[in-house]
């Protein structure tokens, strides 16, 4: 599967808001954002094919440098170490591993990957519109679903405007994430009359409780976001949503591999 980039940093957004995190994010998505703030896994796509025994390596290492280059050394086809996986599933630490985009769900190759994680007992979150299902290993299914501030407009790209329209809601999908594995659903919240919309579409999955439900401010800078706050923190503490700031644009910027 092709992958823009392997990191580890903290998470900056949702429930798992602080941890500790090594992020996977795939390259290529079937929708197109307007404000994406991944286009180097979107509209530009970038990254190299890995297979899914080369990933864990790298997730390994990432956890465990000393530990990973051991491992290489005793035995180069082995991918991750015993004694990581022994070290991952002790109680003083339990690794979380992000799959992110891009879109993830597009690559069946995360069926095995997501096993592979599994069995070392890492908790994996997978970040995803809510557009494809496949049956995976996954801890946290944080749905991003997209309202229609999303939508490009056709100045930019026609096609895209059209093709994003079709796929950004597959409530088929949505239902049946939800039904399979333990969600959260972040809305990109771009002015107040967005609000209206995430009600509508929550109309739609009553099986949602609302506390699952976390409004994100869209932007890419610390002072937009702390400007949106001022009104959509107090609309969410009134009608019983999560508010969900982008800590990750507040400690480290709009920057890749953070
Ligand atoms: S779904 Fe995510 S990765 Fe894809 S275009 Fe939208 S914001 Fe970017």
């Amino acid at each position: 599967m092709r992958i823009a980039e392997i990191f580890r940093s903290i998470q900056g957004e949702g429930r798992l808001t602080g941890v500790d995190s090594v992020f996977i994010r795939t390259s290529g998505c079937n929708l197109r954002c307007r404000y994406c703030d991944t286009p180097y896994a979107s509209w530009s796509p970038e990254g190299e094919d890995l297979s899914a025994s080369e990933i864990q390596e790298k997730v390994s290492e990432l956890f465990f440098p000393s530990v990973a280059a051991d491992a290489v050394e005793i035995n180069s086809s082995d991918t991750f170490s015993e004694e990581a996986a022994e070290k991952n599933s002790s109680d003083t630490f339990f690794a979380h591993v992000v799959l992110t985009g891009g879109e993830p769900m597009l690559f069946a190759e995360l069926i095995p990957l997501t096993a592979a994680l599994r069995e070392r007992e890492y908790h994996i979150t997978i970040e995803t519109a809510g557009t494809l299902y496949l049956p995976v290993a996954c801890d946290l299914m944080s749905i991003s679903p997209k309202l229609s501030n999303s939508t490009p407009p056709p100045e930019l790209d026609p096609h895209w405007t059209w093709r994003h329209t079709l796929n950004r809601h597959a409530p088929e999908v949505i239902r049946r994430l939800l039904a399979e594995y333990d969600c959260q659903l972040k809305f990109v919240v771009d002015c107040p009359d967005d609000c209206r919309e995430v009600e509508e579409y929550l109309a739609e999955f009553p099986e949602v409780e609302r506390r699952r439900v976390m409004l994100m401010p869209q932007g890419v800078e610390a002072e937009v976001l702390t400007e949106k706050a001022v009104w959509l923190e107090p609309y969410c503490a009134d009608h019983g949503f999560t508010f969900c700031p982008r800590r990750q644009i507040e400690w480290f910027g709009a920057q890749r591999g953070t």
